[in-house]
């Protein structure tokens, strides 16, 4: 077997949502399992869909989600330039080569007349084929007209490493541009030229391909070629309806996520598991695991639904597998601005707490304000509250009045607030929901927050009693 060279071949043309670089990610792990190469070429030919910066955004992207490559555009390797602006002088050669075997002809019409062609077609209800109109007499390529492949039509039947077995008969062959009127080749010539000068042994990619590969097989062919084994990913649909993923269904670019605190792992996990499971309910699966377990014919082969709750619950569960340093490393630059006075030991008290509700960094200011700074009073909090609502203000004050008056007597350790909340619970003949939440209300000014006791024993004394003592007045 050849060895194993996958390839990203990304379109510099700006934002990538987690669907766009899942096939980056199965490629990766294909690469790492046989100890082969992943590269990185970027495909960037056509022009006027190109957003400037998106290279190192592509690259910066990989990076963020450790998934090394081992030859690039920044890097090198052994088949430089990995960039395919820098390659034109090669496809050219090889667009010569086309037109002398007699395989690539100059293309002599108007896009008018090509459009004019394609309504006869639709007119005659007939499907539309460039070759029906294939000039007799072609002018001689100056490399100014777009430049064509002289098909050869036929039935097709090969093996695509997720759909399994293919066949196509010969009237989806056609005459496709090899080369655009800029001098720039198209991606269905460029990638064929660059996979195969680059050794490539698997194309891995998106189903907006596939439809075309009859005529990639036939160009393979025009040149000689062998074509590297293809496998054909399913599209990555949106949460809802029959769509693919796009910018605008919820999906955020995979450096915003990075941004905003998912770990590298979670999203790897995350994305590869848009398509692929190992035949079991595993849901978790390590890095190294995935290197070992990852199949090609264990992709799915209809669309994988993007769900940005699961990646939240997947996310949340690797924050939790963290150890506590692990994690406050990992938050440094997450905290509130009103932590900063604060110390290491109280802060990672105050993680400890949250770690396990945390679901992504950039949520620790919202849910750890209230551990550095007194907010205001909220009269919302009760006024909303589900069960507080129904209580009389009066009813309330005598509440918390007796919840202070315990605490008073409390050293604040966690077994003497366990207990007392627990005794002040039973004595109140209230539901947890209205005691608690009251407490927890007056305490923290927030409508959640970590368990009652251990909040109020990093609070401390003194803060909680002086927080009930405010909201005692409000209640009066
Ligand atoms: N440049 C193509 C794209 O961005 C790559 C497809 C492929 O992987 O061959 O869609």
């Amino acid at each position: 077997m050849k060895p194993v060279r996958t390839r990203f071949a990304p379109s510099p043309t700006g934002f990538l949502h987690v669907g766009g670089i899942r096939t980056a990610v199965f490629a990766w792990l294909l690469a790492r399992q046989n100890n082969g190469q992943f590269v990185l070429r970027l495909e960037d030919t056509d022009q006027k869909r190109e957003v400037a910066g998106s290279d190192e955004h592509l690259m910066k992207s990989l990076k963020a989600l450790g998934l090394d490559y081992d030859e690039g555009p920044d890097i090198g390797g052994p088949y430089e330039p990995y960039r395919q602006s820098k390659r034109l002088l090669g496809y050219k050669l090889l667009a010569h080569e086309l037109v002398e075997d007699g395989r690539a002809y100059a293309d002599p019409y108007t896009p008018e007349e090509v459009q004019a062609f394609r309504e006869q077609a639709q007119a005659a209800k007939k499907p539309f084929l460039y070759r029906n109109h294939r000039p007799e007499n072609p002018p001689l390529w100056d490399g100014t007209q777009p430049l064509r492949f002289k098909s050869d039509p036929k039935p097709y039947k090969w093996h695509d490493a997720i759909l399994g077995d293919l066949s196509t008969g010969p009237e989806v062959i056609d005459d496709f541009i090899l080369v655009k009127s800029d001098g720039f080749p198209t991606y269905n010539f460029a990638h064929i030229a660059d996979d195969n000068d680059m050794q490539i042994s698997h194309i891995i990619r998106g189903q907006e391909f596939i439809a075309s590969v009859p005529n990639y097989l036939n160009l393979y062919e025009a040149l000689g070629m062998e074509p590297p084994i293809m496998a054909t990913a399913p599209h990555v649909m949106a949460p809802e309806g029959k769509k693919k993923l796009g910018k605008r269904d919820g999906a955020k670019d995979v450096l915003d996520y990075i941004r905003d605190g998912y770990l590298p792992d979670a999203l790897i996990n995350f994305i590869v598991s848009l398509g692929w499971n190992d035949g079991t309910e595993q849901e978790i699966f390590s890095r190294e695991e995935l290197i070992e377990k990852f199949c090609l014919d264990r992709v799915q082969h209809s669309g994988a639904q993007f769900d940005e709750r699961r990646l939240l619950w997947m996310n949340g569960h690797y924050i939790r597998e963290l150890s506590l340093d692990d994690l406050y490393e990992k938050v440094a630059g997450y905290w509130p601005p009103e932590a900063e006075s604060y110390d290491d030991s109280y802060k990672k008290q105050v993680l400890r707490l949250v770690q396990e509700r945390l679901k992504y960094f950039a949520e620790l200011p919202e849910l750890t304000r209230f551990f550095f700074v007194d907010l205001p009073i909220d009269n919302n909090l009760i006024a909303e509250h589900k069960q507080l609502k129904k209580l009389e203000k009066s009813d309330l004050h005598e509440l918390l009045e007796a919840a202070e008056q315990s605490l008073q007597q409390s050293d604040f350790s966690l077994a003497d607030l366990t207990e007392r909340l627990n005794a002040l619970l039973e004595a109140s003949g209230q539901k947890p929901a209205v005691f608690f939440s009251l407490i927890r209300i007056a305490t923290t000014q927030s409508p959640s927050s970590p368990g009652l006791a251990d909040s109020l024993a990093v609070l401390g004394k003194e803060r909680s009693l002086e927080r009930i003592a405010q909201q005692l007045a409000v209640l009066k």
